[in-house]
């Protein structure tokens, strides 16, 4: 391996070597959330790979061969700077969006993105705003818990929550007006929230977490449903692991930090609703957000006793819970004769699309 030791942002760095791919054009992404599957995947298919990569992780993502070129930035702002897509352009790349991107950028900055972008952009706005997040889950008839727009009338447990990516820091519980402003004003003053922030308050679902992982083609016009994960979340299920005597002396509002994912498989007489709700929410996306839902995307929540799900939540985009199955998930298993990840499906749509000149329909 070969790199360049200068320090200036936008220095690609090229791996000496790296494989000849025959079809010219390269998968980048961000270097964080799922980007080493996402080009461990690409490279399977025999794509360049290119990762955008933070100085402070260069020493992480050199560790791993299949990465052909690191473009070197401060910020992963710099994305959006002439330079970088310049770079990107001259490798004919395909841009995969993850959290991470939602998470650092507005969606204007993701719309103004020149380099395609794998899916559809413009849905990233429907998942960062809370209202519009709504709408289109009411539109795809998944059951939704109620949000509350007024603390005052909290009159059951629920949950509080950010805008956008937030990944569930910031997060708390409240069962009424003057728990929520405690804690809210608490977590002002600790830092977490700022004062002026808008809160999303909706009633808290109890029962087994469950994000289904799809994947749409609009290639074949198909619904794939992948897998299944569960996120762990810090510090609430550290309070699990405390007698309730401990719980009650602590004062600290616990908060929903992810901070890994594990795998799940459902009791199979639960697939034929889980295909139904992933192909109501591509109709949704289709009506309200052309061209759709294309390619991955998340449906979360939570199956409650009668096994009856509620959803809190989409990701319109590759979601990190992925990440376990990087070898293929039980449910791909059965669609594919070979190890398939999220992040080779992508690369392996975007290859059909190449060779039979469609790129258009699967990126904007
Ligand atoms: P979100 O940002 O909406 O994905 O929420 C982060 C985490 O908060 C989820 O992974 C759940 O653990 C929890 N959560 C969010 N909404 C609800 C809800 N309505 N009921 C129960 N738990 C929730």
């Amino acid at each position: 391996m070969r790199y360049s030791n200068t320090s200036q942002p936008h220095i690609v760095h090229k791996v000496q070597n790296s494989t000849a791919s025959i079809i010219m054009t390269a998968i980048a992404t961000l270097g964080s959330h799922c980007s080493l599957q996402v080009l461990k995947g690409a490279k399977d298919e025999g794509l360049k790979t290119i990762l955008v990569c933070e100085k402070k992780r260069e020493k992480l993502y050199k560790r791993f061969p299949f990465i052909d070129e690191l473009i070197m930035v401060n910020s992963f702002k710099e994305v959006l700077n002439q330079k970088c897509q310049s770079i990107l352009e001259e490798n004919d790349a395909v841009l995969i969006p993850h959290g991470t991107l939602i998470a650092q950028m507005s969606s204007d900055e993701i719309e103004s993105i020149k380099t395609p972008v794998f899916g559809n952009k413009r849905i990233l706005r429907w998942e960062s705003n809370r209202e519009m997040k709504e709408k289109l889950m009411r539109e795809a008839n998944l059951p939704i818990p109620i949000s509350v727009s007024d603390p005052k009338d909290i009159n059951s447990l629920v949950i509080v929550k950010r805008q956008g990516a937030a990944g569930g820091k910031g997060y708390f519980l409240a069962a009424n007006e003057d728990d929520y402003n405690t804690k809210r004003n608490q977590l002002i003053s600790d830092g977490i929230i700022s004062k002026d922030e808008t809160l999303y308050i909706q009633e808290y679902a109890a029962g087994v977490l469950a994000y289904l992982q799809f994947f749409y083609s609009p290639l074949k016009e198909e619904l794939e449903f992948f897998g299944v994960d569960q996120r762990h979340e810090s510090d609430i299920e550290g309070l699990a692991r405390i007698p309730s005597e401990q719980q009650l002396k602590t004062n600290k509002v616990p908060s929903f930090n992810v901070i890994g994912n594990s795998p799940l498989v459902l009791r199979e007489s639960l697939l034929d609703e889980v295909y139904n709700m992933g192909e109501n929410f591509v109709k949704a996306a289709k009506k309200l957000v052309s061209p759709g839902m294309n390619g991955p995307f998340c449906i979360e929540g939570v199956y409650d006793e009668n096994a009856k799900f509620t959803s809190f939540e989409f990701s319109a985009r590759i979601v990190a819970g992925t990440n376990i199955y990087m070898d293929g998930s039980p449910y791909y298993t059965l669609l594919f004769n070979e190890p398939m990840s999220m992040g080779r499906r992508i690369a392996r749509e975007v290859k059909t699309a190449v060779e039979s000149n469609q790129l258009g329909k699967i990126t904007t």
